[in-house]
């Protein structure tokens, strides 16, 4: 931690902090293998589901923040390790501090994707508490008209502290084939089960959840210091807008399991999925 006070004030780029955070981290402990120095553990569990589908290069994106609607009711998100462990004070009294980091990660993620020109807007139901999940103004009301308008819709998430949690991945919308842009965000931050927990509400929605990590730790103590805080937030929405930028733009997976495949043949005009990739 000796560089901190050389680095921070001089206004930290997103490289300067990764190699921050990476030179903390390594002076501190070793890592495990599939432990990230920013968001830590990927989640374990086994899967094995590929997003072969191609969006369209314009498809509108939709962000939504976690928990949104469903603060002081089942639910709501979790608390994070510095606030139910340690006593901390949440970062706002009204809700849990899952929602405020979600929500900070969603206005990034919107921001730079529109810098970047991405067809990405994001949306807040401006009601902390809607009992009724089907009611229109829901996260899953809206998240599911929009994915069956065409769009691709995601909602930001942190994961539990402690045993409960398992830490950053990608659950794909069960409610069409995973797309390049699950398998892109997959690849950066872990890969959940296709049907973890049953299916979550918002997958069988059509809404693809990104649990960006588990909310304690080296990512908690920087989102909560406000000395790191903005340039950490950057640095999550940057790694999200590049990984849904590169889910666009690139080629299709390779399908190793099937040589003939139709995603091996350089000529395939036609790389929708078919049912029988999945
Ligand atoms: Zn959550």
């Amino acid at each position: 931690m000796k560089l901190r006070p050389l680095l921070l004030p001089a206004g930290l780029t997103i490289t300067g902090l990764l190699l921050l955070l990476g030179l903390a981290s390594t002076a501190d402990a070793p890592r495990q293998p599939g432990e990230d120095l920013l968001t830590g553990p990927q989640v374990p569990l086994r899967a094995t589901w590929v997003g072969r589908r191609r969006e369209k290069q314009d498809v509108q994106i939709l962000v939504l923040a976690g928990h949104a609607d469903s603060q002081a009711i089942e639910g709501a998100g979790t608390s994070g390790a510095a606030v139910d462990r340690r006593g901390a004070m949440p970062m706002d009294p009204k809700m849990r501090d899952e929602l405020f980091w979600n929500r900070k990660i969603r206005d990034a993620v919107v921001r730079l994707g529109q810098e970047r020109s991405l067809n990405i807007s994001g949306y807040d139901p401006n009601a902390l508490t809607i009992r009724d999940e089907n009611d229109p103004r829901t996260n899953w009301s809206v998240g599911r008209r929009h994915h069956d308008a065409g769009g691709y819709a995601l909602e930001i998430h942190f994961d539990a502290y402690g045993p409960d949690g398992y830490g950053s991945g990608l659950i794909p919308s069960l409610r069409r084939d995973p797309s390049r842009i699950d398998e892109s965000l997959a690849l950066n931050f872990g890969r959940y089960p296709l049907e973890f927990r049953g299916g979550l509400g918002a997958p069988r929605r059509g809404i693809s959840i990104l649990e960006v990590g588990k909310l304690e730790g080296n990512l908690e103590a920087r989102l909560r210091d406000p000395a790191s805080r903005d340039a950490v937030v950057e640095a999550l929405a940057h790694r999200i807008v590049e990984a849904i930028e590169q889910g666009l733009s690139a080629p299709p997976p390779a399908l190793s399991s099937q040589p003939d495949g139709a995603g091996s043949d350089p000529r395939g005009k036609n790389h929708r999925t078919s049912p029988a990739d999945v």
